[in-house]
């Protein structure tokens, strides 16, 4: 496991960094306890002093910042720009409602012999969290922001390809006066990232990233008895109804698979269309795909990125060959992308059978499978045959008919009238082989804290 800037769009190998020693690991986990130990009892008041300053020196450098996700991973350059400032606002919600969060919560039991209770949300110690590749920032401000307000601290292990996303957010804590030992980015091996997590003083794992990864970190948390959460990937159903508006149907679908190359969990890797509009759809879905450009991402006029390597672009390319050896179709959708870079030029999957293996898979880039249901309920029964539960929208103009339908869907999270979605003050997660535990909000904050009752007698 190397760990190095590799820019998607020009293939060129930036710059490369050198694993951690074991001695670095070792020295960050004695810096992280020791800081843990002042850092517990410090105020939630003081604590979320630094995200506050975080989010500001993010804004002031907002266009630097945004430049090294686009430089390391590829999205465009727009979209490294929103997410540099939707982790701004993470860092800004915690900062003004940690103190609430965390407030204790008076209990009222009926046992005759305590006079009071109260359950008290206390801070644990040592956090590890991995990360992916895909939002470089805000995969980190989800777990990071909430934590350290809670009076925990973390070691990150970031993805191999984002070295210096996660150097920059090392930085940005340090320089919002969050003292060494808070937050460290090591370039750790697996084998170093075992021992981080049997070391008895960490105390729970959080990772994002593949279902692949999160077995083996999850087992390994397991086995240690640490407590873990798990945002793992998805296939989310896209489900539109027959009273749908149309227009705004396709332009959503076409954003909501196509933004960061198609390389985000919670993109509408499934659109389910009835019967009744499904060739209307189809067709001007198609229509929508063919108008992405495909460029150099720090064009602000690109609207196709290029994936993040080479290499997922040719595992992606495998898994399509591998649905076509089981009777899929493909069909080339999307308009010409340059030959150099990681590129993938956009295409339609269908002919999916109920036999065939891909119609569990996760396909993490560019590709689109619009799937005809004969009726709502048939479209339901579509969008709940998938191993994961991340999230799914439904489009229809009748709102409350919407929400019923929503109930229906078994995932974390359902967004009407729109793809699903991240937001500061929303939670985030899923079930089943998407993970559990969720990120941000009230949820996110209280998932790894001792929840301590104490009762008076
Ligand atoms: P990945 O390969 O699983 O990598 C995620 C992180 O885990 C990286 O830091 C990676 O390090 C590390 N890792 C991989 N294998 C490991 C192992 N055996 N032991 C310990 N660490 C390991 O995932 P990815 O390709 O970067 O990201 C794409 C996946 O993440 C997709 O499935 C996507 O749906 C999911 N995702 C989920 C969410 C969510 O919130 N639910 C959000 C974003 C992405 P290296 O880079 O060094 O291998």
């Amino acid at each position: 496991m190397s760990y190095a800037t590799i820019n998607p769009y020009t293939g060129e190998t930036v710059k490369t960094f050198p694993s951690a020693t074991d001695a670095e690991v070792t020295q960050a986990l004695d810096q992280a306890q020791a800081m843990f130990e002042a850092w517990k009892d410090v105020g939630v008041a003081a604590r979320v002093k630094v995200l506050q300053k975080a989010a500001d020196l993010l804004r002031e450098s907002h266009t630097q910042y945004a430049k090294v996700l686009t430089l390391e991973m590829g999205k465009v350059i727009g979209e490294a720009e929103g997410e540099v400032e939707l982790c701004a606002q993470i860092l800004e919600y915690y900062a003004d409602h940690a103190e609430q969060l965390l407030a204790p919560e008076k209990l009222s039991s009926r046992h005759p012999s305590y006079t009071q209770s109260w359950v008290e949300h206390v801070p644990q110690g040592i956090l590890l969290a991995v990360e992916p590749w895909n939002f470089p920032y805000y995969q980190i401000v989800r777990i990071a922001a909430p934590q350290l307000a809670a009076g925990n601290v973390l070691i990150l292990k970031h993805a191999s390809n984002v070295p210096q996303c996660a150097a920059a957010f090392e930085r940005l804590f340090r320089e919002a006066g969050l003292p060494q030992g808070g937050f460290t980015n090591l370039y750790a091996t697996r084998d170093q990232l075992k021992a981080i997590i049997e070391d008895p003083r960490v105390q729970g794992v959080a990772l994002t990233g593949s279902e692949g990864a999160g077995a083996v970190v999850a087992a390994q948390a397991g086995q240690a008895l640490k407590k873990s959460t798990m945002e793992l990937g998805g296939a989310d159903a896209f489900v539109v109804l027959a009273d749908a508006d149309l227009d705004k149907a396709v332009q959503w679908a076409v954003t909501g698979r196509h933004w960061n190359a198609g390389q985000v969990c919670c993109s509408s890797k499934r659109i389910i269309v009835v019967d009744e509009i499904y060739d209307a759809f189809l067709e001007k879905y198609k229509a929508g795909v063919a108008r992405l450009r495909a460029g150099d991402p720090m064009e602000p006029s690109t609207t196709l990125a290029p994936m993040s390597s080479r290499g997922a672009v040719d595992d992606l390319k495998k898994q399509l060959e591998q649905a076509v050896a089981h009777g899929a179709k493909v069909e080339v959708i999307g308009a010409e992308v340059p030959s150099r870079g990681a590129f993938f030029r956009p295409v339609l999957l269908s002919h999916v059978s109920d036999d065939n293996p891909a119609r569990y898979w996760e396909f993490f880039g560019p590709v689109s499978q619009v799937i005809r249901a004969r009726d709502e309920a048939d479209a339901i029964r579509i969008a709940n045959d998938s191993p994961f539960g991340l999230g799914g929208s439904v489009f229809t103009t009748d709102i409350k008919h919407g929400i019923e339908v929503a109930k229906k869907i078994s995932t974390g999270m359902v967004y009407i009238n729109h793809p699903t979605g991240v937001a500061a003050d929303l939670p985030f997660g899923g079930v089943r082989r998407s993970g559990y535990g969720r990120e941000l909000t009230g949820l996110g904050i209280k998932e790894f804290v001792n929840h301590k009752l104490i009762a008076v007698t």
